[in-house]
């Protein structure tokens, strides 16, 4: 038997969206040029370009974990560190993928207000240790929307790039879910990254409606040197790259990528609304994006899993954690709300 009712363990447990799986029925007629030569490739890069209102340099690879650790392996050597939060994907989901493909950078992790760096974290840290003992911080890398579901504002952003700019550190950012952070703010994809200082970006598309798919965008462009042989090296160069390519196009076209975005938020956000009065349950972090932190008692959570729903546990301080995404059914949120309230008064 197989069940394939919505979860909401994770937002890539949702299937591709209608406008990416067009796009890649459409790329999918006759012969293209391979490795990334192709039209689809090249629509693409103009999309972001568009986008983003610069003339940056974009990369197509096959997931985030290599997204971010081929971009922060080209902003440092193998004698440098990173800084990033202590919730940071790279730093608790990538299997030391970062550190490997830098061979060897360090990453340093620094405290989190509500999972975010701030300036003074981050020159706690850069500034602790100056001498050759020490690996020598370059980076700073933040998660946008990061991994308890809060969103760095404009003016958090660039109080850091300030910061990173006095240290002498690049500002990588990683947007698995940014379009959920543009979508919470209603701000430009510019005023969240190059305006704000950032200077490389890993665009997430899997858990925003993508099969599989991130883009890198350089906008400090000298950082993007021999990139393209990185990618190559590591394995993250496709063959048949219209098919990374077609589905941003459907993404970025009509501003899909943030309808779909705030979809996802606004499911989280009925869901903390709909459970708020529940006494033995508390919020853990501020709603902002598509997940929603539940501290409640072992027994419910039990309860909760015996009833069939999945959920993690292991993120941000054991609490439960629900993701939604750009498919989410409004009665399915409504449903888990109501087991929420049923496993609770038991
Ligand atoms: C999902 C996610 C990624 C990408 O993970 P992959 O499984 O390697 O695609 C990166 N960063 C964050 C914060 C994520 O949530």
């Amino acid at each position: 038997m197989t069940d394939q009712s919505q979860q909401f363990a994770s937002d890539n447990y949702s299937g591709i969206c209608p406008e990416a799986w067009a796009a890649m029925a459409e790329a999918n007629q006759g012969h293209e040029r391979a490795y990334g030569d192709d039209q689809w490739t090249a629509r693409a890069a103009d999309h972001f370009r568009q986008l983003f209102e610069t003339d940056c340099e974009v990369f197509f690879v096959f997931n985030g974990t290599a997204a971010n650790s081929l971009a922060l392996s080209a902003l440092c050597q193998s004698y440098h560190s990173v800084i990033c939060s202590e919730t940071a994907h790279v730093e608790t989901d990538e299997c030391g993928a970062p550190e490997f493909f830098s061979n060897g950078s360090k990453l340093l992790t620094a405290r989190t207000e509500n999972g975010k760096l701030t300036p003074a974290a981050i020159s706690e840290i850069a500034l602790k240790r100056q001498d050759i003992h020490y690996p020598k911080p370059r980076v700073v890398t933040l998660t946008q929307a990061t991994e308890i579901g809060t969103v760095y504002s404009p003016e958090e952003l660039r109080a850091i790039s300030d910061t990173c700019r006095e240290l002498g550190l690049h500002l990588h950012m990683d947007g698995a879910r940014f379009a959920n952070a543009c979508a919470f703010l209603g701000c430009s994809p510019a005023e969240l990254t190059w305006k704000a200082g950032v200077d490389v970006l890993c665009f997430g598309g899997t858990k925003n409606g993508m099969a599989v798919g991130e883009a890198i965008l350089f906008f400090n462009k000298k950082l993007a040197e021999d990139f393209d042989y990185r990618c190559k090296q590591s394995g993250q160069l496709a063959s048949k790259m219209r098919f990374l390519a077609a589905p941003w196009v459907g993404l970025l076209q009509n501003e899909v990528w943030r309808k779909h975005a705030n979809h996802a938020n606004g499911c989280a956000r009925l869901l903390s609304e709909l459970v708020a009065d529940i006494p033995q349950l508390s919020l853990m972090f501020p709603v902002q994006a598509n997940g929603v932190f539940l501290q409640m008692p072992e027994p419910a959570i039990e309860a909760l899993r015996a009833r069939g729903w999945r959920f993690y546990t292991f993120i941000g301080d054991g609490g439960a954690r629900f993701m939604c995404s750009w498919d989410t059914e409004v009665a399915r949120v409504h449903e888990l709300a109501a087991d929420i309230r049923l496993v609770l008064q038991d």
